[in-house]
């Protein structure tokens, strides 16, 4: 499949965060990907039901494929809520990932809460420091015992100074992104990624051209001071209007 440009964005306070903006920018990117212009992938930690929700009750663009549970789950169209998530992605990473062996990464650790049993899937723990005291210095100890217990077979993402998930090695935003891309062969001329938390960061790390909307959360800040190149941009406005400066900039919406 021939198409110019390959678009890969976050939701939540990426997209969404001003209702007014983000429909301004649905009608964009629905025109663009009409004329064949722009593949869209939505890339989030929400689960399908609540992407396919947000449809009709956010004014979330319709994409042409999800990437939902950060990274852990694939669906391709047409897009329905009891849809299973694409085989060949899940069972490949099924097999190096226990989710027995992740949970004990978090044992005996203070102040952990774990999230709802629908972000808890056989490929993916996920849990809440909000509570614990020092998040940071547990984020660390979480990732020590990953790299030095887990056999390097999972990796932490930290998010939003709250989220932690522990997910596949080989999962993630931005794994997930090329998986796509290769599996449906995309011959494209550039792909940009959009983001505004930590799970954003496997994509910008994936593909090094991408928009870091102005509310982003310092992890994503951080990102851009560590690679400080013209093709990581930080826009200047938050949320869909950021997304839309960012395509401005690189020159696939008129300004
Ligand atoms: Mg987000």
């Amino acid at each position: 499949m021939d198409v110019k440009t390959v678009l890969a964005s976050d939701i939540d306070n990426t997209l969404t965060g001003d209702r007014k903006e983000l429909k301004t920018l649905s009608r964009e990117l629905g025109r663009m990907r009409e004329s064949d212009e722009l593949f869209l992938i939505l890339s989030t930690g929400r689960r399908l039901e609540q992407v396919i929700d947000g449809f009709e009750s956010e004014g979330i663009p319709q994409p042409d494929a999800i990437v939902s549970q950060v990274g852990t789950e694939i669906y391709l169209p047409p897009f329905h809520r009891d849809q299973d998530p694409l085989h060949v992605w899940r069972d490949m990473l099924m097999e190096d990932f226990s989710r027995s062996e992740a949970l004990k990464l978090l044992e005996g650790l203070e102040g952990v809460r774990m999230q709802p049993d629908h972000f808890n899937t056989d490929l993916k723990v996920s849990c809440y420091l909000d509570e614990v005291q020092n998040p940071e210095a547990m984020v660390r100890e979480i990732k020590r015992r990953a790299e030095y217990e887990g056999d390097g077979l999972c990796q932490v993402v930290w998010s939003s100074g709250r989220d932690l998930d522990i997910i596949p090695a080989a999962a993630g935003k931005g794994q997930a992104i090329r998986f796509i891309l290769n599996l449906l062969k995309l011959d494209v001329e550039q792909i940009i990624v959009a983001g505004d938390s930590g799970n954003d960061r496997s994509m910008f790390e994936e593909f090094m051209r991408g928009i870091i909307v102005a509310n982003a959360k310092p992890e994503l800040q951080q990102f851009k001071k560590e690679h400080p190149l013209p093709d990581i941009y930080m826009a200047s406005a938050p949320y869909a209007a950021g997304v839309r400066e960012g395509l401005e900039y690189f020159e696939l919406l008129g300004g």
